[in-house]
């Protein structure tokens, strides 16, 4: 392929806008079809604030297309976990070094900073362009214009599908030979509530915190916005006590949430009504293999899609961009090579990270109010801290790295884990665990 060659990305979600970027960057004519309207038009988010976590991998992605200095002029930094018990009082858990932060970031506020900078590099947006089809052997796309109402199929000399969970795309590979796939729906489903600005849009909880209410089978978690306003996230099972099919009526819904999340319930007004009109949405886990079929590929949630509770569906994608791209570089845009390579190598990151992710749950909704999760993490940071480039704890390895793969945080996770888990079973461990040999304990890392 050459410069002049065009490809076709289908979503112009978070993942399809900075892809457009890297591929416009590398001299190719780049047409992206959305389904939805232009959001810079109309948002869709209807006055909603919908924020998301921005971390290492996905910074390292946007400072390469030269976008990380004005994003993260708008995010805000949060340096740790703020738990929130049941009587309102708090603790704080740093999520890693001093100075070491992820972000909060509007996500239709980045989506349209990535389309506009994408426009500077001649990529070209249809909106209310909806694929209805793929031909793998022509390399076409059959697209469906929503205002005009017909039906017009293309050729492209590549197809990147980047569709998000539900890829018109990836359901084309679905029905080729020997193509795996597997969806998963967890038991919780989530809503989101909205805690508005105080005077002088004044944050209403501390601002520099990812705001969590542990509650064992559930929890709820709060994001800052620039506005003062905060974006708060309920996640509760489908079925059963305290689900989401349970809780139906408003009485029933005041007490549960004012019994469980008292200080939050305060900030929230209109709760009940919040809570009625607010949808609640499903968590779709996506796997499948290959992501390639003759000149077409799959990328961000499109291949991978994830639960959301270690934040980096989208850090994901944008590391899947920015890989891409080197392998572009490093194989002389010769797609057929590098298209092998990059499932190859990617696979294995994304299932990792996927498998993570699952966990992470248990630890926000159940171990941050466990006091012997505390203890460990208080025992990692000082074995961090002693031995910065031999231990490093698996939160740091995954949001603040970008050169240690999924896969190698998992496994290394894994082996600490097991030290530790050791460890915790030293009687008297909570008064004696400065004295602990951290040599030794590091040195573990290597047998
Ligand atoms: P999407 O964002 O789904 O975009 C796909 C685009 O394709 C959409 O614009 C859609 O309209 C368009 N499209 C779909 N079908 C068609 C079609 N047939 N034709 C044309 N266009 C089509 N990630 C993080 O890194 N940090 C977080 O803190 C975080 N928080 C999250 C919280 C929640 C509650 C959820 C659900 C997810 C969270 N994620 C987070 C994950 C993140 O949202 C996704 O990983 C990311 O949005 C994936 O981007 P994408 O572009 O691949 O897919």
């Amino acid at each position: 392929m050459n410069s002049r060659n065009h490809i076709a990305v289908i979503g112009a979600g978070l993942i399809g806008s900075l892809l457009s970027i890297y591929l416009a960057k590398r001299g190719y004519k780049v047409s992206v079809f959305e389904r939805r309207a232009d959001m810079r038009v109309s948002n869709t988010e209807a006055g909603r604030s919908i924020n998301l976590a921005l971390s290492t991998r996905g910074i390292k992605a946007l400072e390469e297309v030269g976008l990380a200095d004005v994003l993260k002029s708008v995010a805000i930094p949060m340096h740790g976990r703020m738990m929130h018990d049941l009587q309102g009082n708090l603790s704080f858990l740093p999520y890693g070094r001093e100075g070491q932060y992820i972000n909060s970031i509007s996500r239709s506020g980045l989506n349209e900073v990535l389309m506009n900078e994408a426009e500077k590099h001649n990529v070209t947006f249809h909106f209310n362009n909806k694929c209805l089809a793929v031909d793998f052997e022509q390399t076409s796309l059959t697209l469906h214009d929503l205002n005009s109402k017909q039906n017009v199929t293309k050729e492209f000399d590549l197809i990147i599908g980047a569709d998000g969970a539900f890829s018109a795309i990836r359901s084309a590979m679905q029905i080729t030979d020997r193509f795996n796939y597997a969806q998963h729906y967890i038991e919780h489903s989530y809503k989101e509530l909205h805690i508005p600005a105080g005077e002088n849009n004044k944050h209403l909880l501390e601002k520099n915190a990812l705001h969590i209410w542990p509650r064992e089978s559930f929890m709820m978690i709060a994001l800052p916005n620039p506005d003062g306003s905060f974006t708060c996230t309920l996640f509760l099972a489908n079925q059963g006590s305290n689900s989401f099919n349970s809780l139906t009526t408003s009485e029933d819904i005041s007490t549960f949430l004012t019994r469980n999340f008292p200080d939050a319930v305060k900030l929230i007004p209109g709760l009940i009504n919040q809570y009625h009109t607010n949808p609640t949405s499903s968590l779709v886990m996506i796997k499948c293999f290959p992501w390639v079929k003759n000149k077409t590929l799959v990328i961000g949630d499109a291949a991978h899609a994830i639960v959301p509770f270690y934040g980096q569906g989208m850090n994901a994608g944008f590391e899947d961009c920015r890989i891409l791209n080197n392998l572009l570089s490093k194989h002389n845009d010769n797609w057929p090579i590098v298209l092998e390579e990059f499932q190859t190598i990617r696979k294995p990151d994304t299932d990792a990270i996927a498998e993570l992710a699952l966990s992470n749950f248990i630890e926000m909704r159940d171990l941050v109010a466990d006091p012997k999760f505390l203890l460990r993490k208080k025992i990692e940071a000082k074995l961090h801290e002693l031995y910065p480039d031999k231990w490093i704890p698996l939160y740091s390895m995954v949001t603040f790295n970008d050169s240690i793969r999924y896969s190698e945080a998992l496994a290394m996770g894994r082996k600490q884990q097991m030290i530790m888990d050791k460890i915790l079973t030293t009687p008297e461990i909570n008064a004696t665990w400065q004295q602990l040999n951290f040599k030794e304990i590091v040195s573990q890392l290597e047998r």
